[in-house]
């Protein structure tokens, strides 16, 4: 097993100031916090942090990085709490263990690769600071190394999930050591049998391959030599997996592949580099449209080198790479590379068509401005994929939705229907409001309901074009619909006033007239109008009903009602309905008795606003008179989150912080005053007069009684009218 001071001694010799006592902490509270713990292997746990707190050294880390490389198993797998870790090794270290904690929960289970990028995109989207990438990259490096010990189904498991997530990640980082050793650490556990085929062709031809590569590279030494120009030449074989990648994506045999054979030169400097091409294409054959210039147009995680295939001796293709020194750090470290390394690299990277990352690009131009690499390692923490946020679905999809999407716009991504019935939204087992944003790795579950519809609410809080495009789509119909019918019930409930049977008035055939005189093309135009208030129902009931029916049946107030005034839409704050329509109108209740939910009311039509709501006894309801046709029926719908106002009248004594306590015994009854009055009276009493908000009868009486209840209270009363009633003593 790997010692402490090999670790220090890595991190001193690539950075000689670093502040290594935390690496010795972390050592000693990660040995104590595993020491009873071992490994499937036998091994104890304790083996691996240390291993992972030395790959972070071959990656060149920051001595936190390494002290929570020692740590990243500690809070998920001990005793230790997150809390513990940050006030022992401070919050740059507990960020950076909790952040490896974090992406190490996500449960990988979809095979597609489109699922694939989306959850190499939320790990990276996750990790705020690229050095939990690669703790976590780190992690799964020595874990690939012990994979024996497990079952064959969780050696597969993993090495699978390490192909189709995490190597990736470490090619896109541009860490190629990482992602060779990840890739050919799994393939023997998620391709057996390919790979003994593999290994088996490739030790076979061992010996003739070697011979040749020596023979080449002599050859390349000798032409360089001639032509002055100092270079490295490295015979190369091809790696495993690559092979195994290009039989199954070419769909060819081992021995279809004829790049087996590589040669590398690393030069000294970027003209060296196309010198030795012009070289090599004079001693071979090129074959046609195999060079690439990667010097040129980097690839998008700056992989810099030039690549041909050229026929060599007895008719061999060799793949040649040539690049200098430094890309070839640049290619093995990837963004590693660029913690000491301070020169700008090559030609700017104007090319590149992976816009996704920039990032990367901006990381290492700017790197060149900052000398200290602690700065540099600030740099990366980024907010990377900071446009999108990546959510579950509870069979483990991941969706990629922008960033301040919410459950609606989620439910709107899984399906049209599940959007426009969107019911109420869980996330991560817990109910949430509609409005939230989602956050990354949210699990979100949707309850949906034949019942429920888009409200116009939702367009205020949807990210999502589509989410706005559907809603908008949905009330537009919903509110033609309901216009249609409440024009239709309107148009009907005033033929029935005059005695007569709408399903004979109510006819295209007869209507013709009527219809052009109103200026629509057909009945569903005329009930639209209606209902939108365009039109007045009297004035088309005037031309159906006869003369003197109509005479007969005047009830003035009843038909002077503007239609227009009553809005189609539904009114959604009232729990209130009017009995003889379908539909609410718009209804609103009395400030003279301001009723409460449950008690006996009645709708007054007005002649401009539609229905007002009083109390059953209240005097401008009960002392109609002639005018008892304005009356309609209205009862209480469904409870609903609606609070109503009411008026409360208290007599106290007048002493200093009376005030205070009664405002306090109501907001104890989680009641709001919504306006206050106060008057001094004479012999020491005060007079109080507030309007509160309730939502229901028992939430009135719980609140007076609480007033009640305050020392000094000497009366309290509800006012229901506004006249005559203030301040009874
Ligand atoms: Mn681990």
């Amino acid at each position: 097993m790997r010692k402490l001071n090999d670790i220090a001694d890595a991190i001193l010799a690539y950075h000689p100031t670093a502040e290594i006592d935390v690496v010795f902490d972390a050592y000693f509270y990660s040995a104590k916090a595993h020491r009873n713990q071992s490994r499937k292997s036998g091994e104890a746990y304790f083996s691996h942090p240390v291993e992972v707190a030395w790959n972070l050294t071959r990656l060149r880390m920051d001595e936190k990085s390494v002290a929570a490389g020692l740590l990243h198993d500690t809070i998920e797998d001990t005793l230790a709490t997150k809390e513990e870790i940050m006030e022992r090794f401070g919050d740059e270290v507990c960020q950076l263990v909790d952040g490896v904690t974090k992406i190490s929960k996500i449960q990988f289970s979809s095979k597609e690769e489109s699922q694939a990028e989306n959850y190499r995109k939320m790990i990276l989207a996750m990790s705020k600071d690229i050095r939990v990438v690669l703790i976590k990259l780190a992690d799964r490096a020595h874990n690939i190394q012990t994979l024996d010990s497990l079952s064959e189904a969780s050696r597969y498991r993993i090495a699978r999930e390490t192909l189709d997530i995490y190597a990736p990640i470490a090619h896109r980082l541009g860490i190629s050591w990482i992602k060779n050793e990840l890739e050919s650490g799994c393939l023997p556990h998620v391709a057996p049998e390919a790979y003994a085929l593999i290994r088996e062709k490739m030790e076979r031809g061992r010996e003739f391959r070697s011979v040749y590569v020596e023979k080449v590279c002599v050859l390349i030494e000798d032409e360089l030599k001639e032509s002055g120009i100092e270079g490295v030449i490295q015979g190369r074989t091809k790696q495993d997996y690559s092979i195994y990648k290009k039989m199954v994506e070419q769909n060819i045999t081992f021995e279809e592949i004829y790049d087996l054979i590589g040669i590398r030169i690393l030069t000294n400097s970027l003209r060296d580099c196309y010198a030795v091409l012009g070289l090599i294409h004079s001693l071979w054959k090129p074959i046609p449209g195999r060079f690439k210039d990667y010097i040129a147009m980097p690839k998008p995680n700056q992989y810099q080198s030039l690549h041909t295939t050229v026929i060599g001796p007895e008719g061999e293709r060799i793949e040649v790479q040539i690049r200098t020194q430094e890309m070839h750090k640049i290619c093995e470290e990837g963004i590693a590379a660029h913690w000491q390394y301070k020169e700008k690299i090559g030609h700017e990277n104007e090319g590149s068509t992976d816009s996704r990352l920039n990032w990367v690009r901006h990381l290492i131009e700017n790197q060149k401005d900052i000398k200290n690499p602690k700065d540099f390692l600030n740099a990366f923490k980024i907010d990377l994929f900071s446009t999108e946020v990546y959510a579950f679905t509870p069979a483990g999809e991941v969706l990629a939705l922008p960033r301040g999407a919410t459950p609606v716009d989620f439910a709107y991504a899984v399906h049209t229907d599940i959007g426009n019935h969107c019911h109420s939204a869980k996330v991560n087992g817990k109910p949430v409001s509609l409005r939230i944003k989602l956050r990354n790795g949210d699990q979100v579950e949707i309850t949906s309901s034949k019942e429920n519809s888009p409200s116009r609410e939702w367009l205020s809080f949807v990210k999502t074009s589509k989410a706005k495009g559907k809603i908008t789509h949905y009330i537009n119909a919903m509110d033609k619909e309901r216009s249609l019918k409440l024009g239709r019930e309107l148009l009907e409930k005033v033929i029935c006033e005059f005695g007569m049977d709408p399903s004979l008035l109510i006819n295209e055939q007869h209507m013709g007239e009527v219809l052009q005189g109103a200026g629509v093309m057909n009945l569903e135009g005329l009930f639209l109008g209606v209902g939108v208030g365009k039109i007045a129902p009297l004035q088309i009931v005037q031309k159906l009903v006869p003369h003197e029916v109509l005479e007969a049946r005047r009830i003035e107030g009843l038909h002077q009602v503007k239609l227009k005034e009553i809005s189609p839409y539904k009114n959604s704050a009232s729990p209130i309905r009017v009995k003889c329509l379908n539909e609410d109108i718009h209804l609103r209740i009395g400030k003279c008795c301001n009723p409460v939910l449950g008690e006996p009311i009645a709708g007054y039509i007005t002649r401009a606003r539609g229905v007002t709501v009083h109390h059953i006894d209240c005097p401008s309801v009960r002392d109609l008179g002639g005018e008892s046709e304005r009356l309609v029926a209205v009862e209480w719908g469904e409870e609903g989150q609606t609070r109503f106002e009411v008026r409360i009248s208290i007599v106290a004594e007048d002493k200093p912080g009376q005030l205070a306590e009664i405002t306090q015994a109501v907001a104890d009854c989680m009641t709001n005053i919504t306006r206050a009055n106060i008057k001094q009276g004479p012999n020491k009493r005060a007079y109080f007069d507030f309007l509160i908000e309730i939502s229901d009868l028992g939430q009135l009486d719980k609140t007076m009684s609480a007033i009640n209840a305050v020392s000094g209270v000497i009366h309290v009363e509800r006012i229901k009218a506004n006249a005559g009633t203030a301040h009874r003593s």
